[in-house]
């Protein structure tokens, strides 16, 4: 059966809230839409600049016409009428940024493009297959290496590190298998800034990702929640009053 890189990257982020979500079907938060629009932007550009022909106006609609969506949501969703104004603008001044850091910087730190936002599946055993979508394969201006770009929020780059996050190691394996190599470049690049991360991700690394993705299938599959804990939980301030261990929860919708 099938599970995708988002699913096992929210699950990861903490199980509990993963089956909420799922079970109430609750809309996406704006942070959560923020990244999102972010990524659509970056993928437009991306197409953009291969063809050679970048226009600053259609970035701009994209993000105005996500803002527009959100706004529509939001507003019933979780914000008081203030609140939610000024969230939206913050979110527009983000969009802003992000377009400015596309035109003006991010093209000098552009390779050749090879894939965008391609998608990708590994067979992990004969239950269970990984689908996911690599943000960027280019070819290194100076090196001239193939590098897979995986592409995260500033503020997030360092959360967790390259080795123990499930996207960067799944998309790497992918990648490996794909591009038929052992060894290969996996860089997290910021969204908004020059800031970036070589990942040195290794076969244990690997092997690790693919033993929790087992379990986490087993947990999203069973619809049996908080069964696996993710990395997470060891360290999380709720773990007292989240009651993780041998509690059923909500059953997947
Ligand atoms: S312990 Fe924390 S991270 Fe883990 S499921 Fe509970 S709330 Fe989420």
């Amino acid at each position: 059966m099938e599970i995708t890189t988002k699913e096992i990257t929210e699950y990861s982020f903490c199980p509990k809230l993963y089956f909420f979500k799922n079970s109430f079907k609750l809309t996406p938060s704006l942070e959560e839409y923020y990244n999102d629009t972010l990524h659509r932007l970056m993928h437009r550009f991306l197409f953009m600049a291969r063809d050679g022909e970048v226009s600053a106006k259609e970035l701009k609609m994209i993000w105005a016409s996500s803002a527009i969506v959100q706004r529509r949501k939001s507003k019933f969703a979780y914000y008081s009428p203030a609140t939610w104004k000024s969230s939206i603008s913050e979110f527009n001044k983000k969009g802003v940024a992000a377009i400015n850091f596309l035109l003006n910087t991010y093209p000098s730190l552009l390779g050749s493009v090879i894939a965008i936002n391609e998608p990708y599946r590994v067979i992990l055993s004969k239950d269970i297959e990984i689908a996911g979508k690599w943000d960027l394969i280019q070819e290194n201006k100076g090196t001239k290496e193939i590098e897979l770009i995986i592409f995260k929020e500033h503020d997030k780059l360092a959360h967790v590190p390259p080795t123990q996050d499930y996207k960067a190691v799944i998309d790497t394996l992918a990648f490996r298998e794909k591009f038929n190599i052992t060894e290969g470049a996996t860089v997290l690049q910021s969204f908004n800034s020059e800031k970036k991360i070589s990942a040195k991700i290794g076969s244990p690394h690997i092997k690790e990702a693919i033993d929790s993705v087992k379990n986490i299938h087993k947990a999203v599959t069973s619809g049996i929640s908080f069964k696996y804990p993710s990395y997470r939980c060891k360290s999380c301030s709720a773990k007292l009053i989240c009651r993780m261990n041998g509690v059923n929860g909500q059953q997947k919708a």
